[in-house]
């Protein structure tokens, strides 16, 4: 018989899988993957309703429904002074993976290396690998949640294509300040990198800080992928729907990438947030809503002997459990998941080897009784 050939070898099931399976056979409070329980608004999902009752139900254009990808520009060029073309710039993914994967195998050949910042988002390394290329890791500084921009620049080698970057950051909520971009900037030139920016947690961004996208930058976007997603900010992860925008000679090559694969996205869903999108309070409103969620839980987790990390944006904040345990961060977590009824991700789990850091991470985007329960059981250890 043929012999299976094992692109990634080194690859088990996730741990988002894992520690979702674990908390739903355990009745256990789930801090860990990053979903909300808490409902969409429902002015989106009649929106989308609608559209299907109208008919929206055949194949949408390849690159995305044309008013949806306008809305993003008028949006893009509100928000962040930028002027992105709908024609050509943006094009509408299956979900901000799908968004990130496809920039990664439209620019890499056998042999390029990718700087990664660890920890990082898992399907980044995998995404590479598949693509004949690797990832050259580069640790962040957990104490304060800074990137070690002279390790980055010592990273860099001729072979090295791009660099990938994500602020708001998971799993720690870490965001890039004025000072990361002009890092960033003068790394990108002198080698002449690609950026791959996961900005899937644009709008989840607190304490009135602004979100240092490449779309404010015109001369980081002529190499960026900048990649969003639908689910994370609407609160609608299942949806899996997201974007693209990039430079149209660089979008011009996503395209042939991405028309062989999934071709075209839900049309219905693109319809229904085309017009969502016309109320900017949508997603001007997320910021203090999430953000009220992150404060709550920083209140309640001060009831236990758990040291809480800064987190800055996203849903997710970091906590130190060194007063609790010694033991390794994932026998923790799923120790805590078995015995005290609260799932959570152990952040090893976003390093390739390991690490011997005992930190775990907590998702926050959820109901306040969530919250509630989930640390009350927490205090009891
Ligand atoms: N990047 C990061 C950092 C994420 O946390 C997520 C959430 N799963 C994604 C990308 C992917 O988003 P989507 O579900 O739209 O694929
Ligand atoms: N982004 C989500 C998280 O970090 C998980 C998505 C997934 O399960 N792949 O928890």
């Amino acid at each position: 018989m043929t012999s299976i050939p094992f692109k990634l070898p080194r690859v088990g099931t996730t741990i988002f899988t894992t520690m979702s399976a674990l908390a739903t056979e355990l009745n256990a409070v789930n801090l860990g993957q990053g979903f909300p329980d808490f409902p969409m608004d429902k002015r989106l999902s009649d929106a989308v309703a609608r559209a299907m009752d109208n008919q929206f139900n055949q194949y949408a254009p390849m690159a995305g429904w044309l008013p949806l990808r306008e809305i993003l520009a008028e949006k893009i060029g509100s928000l962040y002074k930028s002027t992105v073309n709908p024609d050509t710039e943006i094009t509408i993914t299956p979900g901000g993976t799908y968004a990130i994967y496809t920039a990664l195998t439209t620019i890499l050949l056998p042999g390029d290396e990718v700087i990664v910042l660890e920890p990082a988002y898992d399907s980044y390394v995998p995404n590479i690998e598949v693509n004949g290329g690797k990832a050259v890791l580069v640790p962040m500084n957990l104490e304060d949640l800074s990137i070690n921009w002279p390790a980055v620049r010592a990273a860099v080698t001729p072979k090295t294509k791009a660099i990938i970057i994500n602020s708001p950051h998971n799993p720690t909520g870490a965001i890039l300040g004025e000072h990361d971009i002009r890092e960033l900037r003068s790394i990108v030139e002198q080698h002449d990198l690609f950026i791959i920016s996961d900005e899937v947690y644009e709008h989840l961004i607190y304490d009135g800080k602004e979100h240092q996208s490449m779309l404010r930058y015109p001369d980081l976007l002529a190499r960026s992928f900048v990649c969003f997603s639908f689910g994370k900010v609407f609160h609608c992860t299942g949806w899996k729907l997201g974007y693209c925008v990039a430079p149209a000679a660089l979008m011009k090559e996503f395209r042939k990438i991405h028309q062989f694969n999934c071709f075209s996205c839900h049309t219905p869903s693109q319809v229904g947030i085309a017009e969502f999108l016309q109320d900017r309070e949508s997603y001007l409103s997320l910021n203090a809503f999430l953000q009220q969620k992150r404060d709550y839980f920083i209140t309640l987790m001060q009831q236990t002997r758990f040291t809480l990390k800064p987190s800055y944006g996203s849903y997710f904040i970091c906590a130190g459990y060194e007063a609790i345990s010694s033991e390794p961060d994932i026998d923790f977590a799923l120790r805590v998941t078995r015995e005290f009824g609260v799932a959570t991700i152990p952040v090893s789990a976003f390093y390739q080897y390991g690490t011997t850091g005992k930190l775990i991470r907590f998702c926050f985007a959820k109901k306040q009784e969530t919250l509630e329960k989930a640390v009350q059981q927490l205090t009891r250890l």
